[in-house]
C-alpha cells in the first residue's frame, strides 16, 4: 500500500474506520525531520501491525517562548519517501489550526510531579504541551500499539504515566535508542550542532557510558554515579552549560538516594554552542541492555 498524507482530522477518522477490518494500527507520533531513531520504531511497528500510522506535527504547545519552535527543521518529501520505504501506510500531518482551532484550548493533560523534574525543570509548559497533543493524537488515531523512543526517556515515563492514571486504551512499546557510529543519540536537533560542536557532542554518551561502567564494576552510590557524569561533561570544553544530571527512577523519576537499584535511569541535558542536547542511559549489571 502507497502511503496516505492526510491533513485533517475528519479524513483521517475515515481513513481510520475504514483500516479498522484489516487488524491492528500501530502507530509512530513524531515532529517530522526523519532520522533512524523515528524510522526503527516504524519498522517496529510494521512487524507488529497490519496498519502503521505515523504523524508529523511540529507541536507548539510544547514549546517554551525562546525555544526553536520557528527554527524546528522540516523536509516533509524527504520523510514521505522515508515512511514510505519502511512501509507506513497512514501520515498523519495536520497544520497547527487542525490541532488547535480556535477559540483558544481551554482544557489540557497536566502531568503533575512527573513532569516537574528534569526536562520540566528546564521546560516548564513541555509536557503540559506533549501530554495534550498526545492525547488528542491517540483520540484521533485510536491506535492499538503506540510506538515512543527510549531517547526521550522522561516522555516515555509521563506517557506511561498518563495512559495508566487516565486509564487510556492500547499499548505502549519502547523502542532503543538510536545512535551515530560515535555514540550520538540520533535527533533531528543535531543539524543544529557545526561541525566542530557535531566532533565533541558524543561526550554526552560517553559520560553516560561512565556511569554504567562504573555501575558494572560494583559502584552504586548515586552520588558517585552522578559526579562521573558531570566530571565527563566538564572535560569538555565545548560544553556550554549542564541543565541537569540525574539517576531516577525509571517509572517516577523521583531522583535516586543512597544505593540506586538495577534498571535506574541517568540521564542530561546539555548545551553545546545553542544545541541543547538530551541523552539517557539504563543502568543495568549485565550487557545487553535496550541503550
Ligand atoms: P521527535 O520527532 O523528536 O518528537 O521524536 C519522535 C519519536 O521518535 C519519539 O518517540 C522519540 O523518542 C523517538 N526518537 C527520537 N530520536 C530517537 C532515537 N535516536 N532513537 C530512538 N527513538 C528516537
Amino acid at each position: 500500500m502507497a502511503l496516505a498524507l492526510i491533513r485533517t482530522i475528519e479524513e483521517f477518522r475515515r481513513a481510520r474506520e475504514a483500516a479498522r477490518s484489516a487488524g491492528s494500527l500501530g502507530f509512530v507520533p513524531t515532529m517530522g525531520f526523519l532520522h533512524e531513531g523515528h524510522i526503527s520504531l516504524v519498522r517496529m511497528a510494521r512487524a507488529e501491525n497490519a496498519v502503521v500510522a505515523a504523524s508529523i506535527f511540529v507541536n507548539p504547545a510544547q514549546f517554551g517562548p525562546n525555544e526553536d519552535l520557528a527554527a524546528y527543521p522540516r523536509d516533509l518529501d524527504r520523510d514521505m519517501a522515508m515512511l514510505e520505504a519502511a512501509g507506513c501506510d497512514l501520515l498523519f500531518h495536520p497544520s497547527p489550526e487542525e490541532i488547535y482551532p480556535p477559540p483558544e484550548q481551554d482544557v489540557y493533560v497536566v502531568p503533575g510531579e512527573i513532569a516537574s523534574r528534569l526536562e520540566g525543570a528546564a521546560r516548564p509548559v513541555h509536557f503540559k504541551g506533549v501530554a495534550t497533543v498526545v492525547t488528542k493524537l491517540f483520540n484521533i488515531v485510536q491506535p492499538d500499539r503506540s510506538y515512543l523512543g527510549q531517547k526521550d526517556g522522561q516522555q516515555v515515563a509521563v506517557v506511561r504515566r498518563m495512559m495508566r492514571d487516565l486509564n487510556v486504551p492500547g499499548e505502549l512499546v519502547v523502542g532503543p535508542t538510536v545512535r551515530e557510529p560515535d555514540g550520538l543519540a540520533m535527533s533531528s536537533r543535531n543539524t543544529y550542532l557545526s561541525a566542530e560542536e557535531r566532533k565533541v557532542a558524543a561526550v554526552v554518551y560517553r559520560a553516560l557510558c561512565a556511569a554504567r561502567d562504573l555501575y558494572r564494576s560494583g559502584e552504586a552510590r548515586a552520588d558517585a554515579l552522578r559526579d562521573v557524569i558531570r566530571s565527563t561533561l566538564e572535560s569538555e570544553p565545548l560544553v556550554a552549560s549542564i541543565d541537569y544530571v540525574s539517576v531516577a527512577d525509571p517509572l517516577t523519576l523521583a531522583e535516586a538516594e543512597g544505593d540506586v537499584a538495577d534498571g535506574a535511569m541517568a540521564s542530561t541535558a546539555i548545551h553545546i554552542g545553542k544545541t541543547r542536547l538530551l541523552d539517557n542511559v539504563i543502568l543495568t549489571r549485565s550487557a545487553g541492555s535496550n541503550t
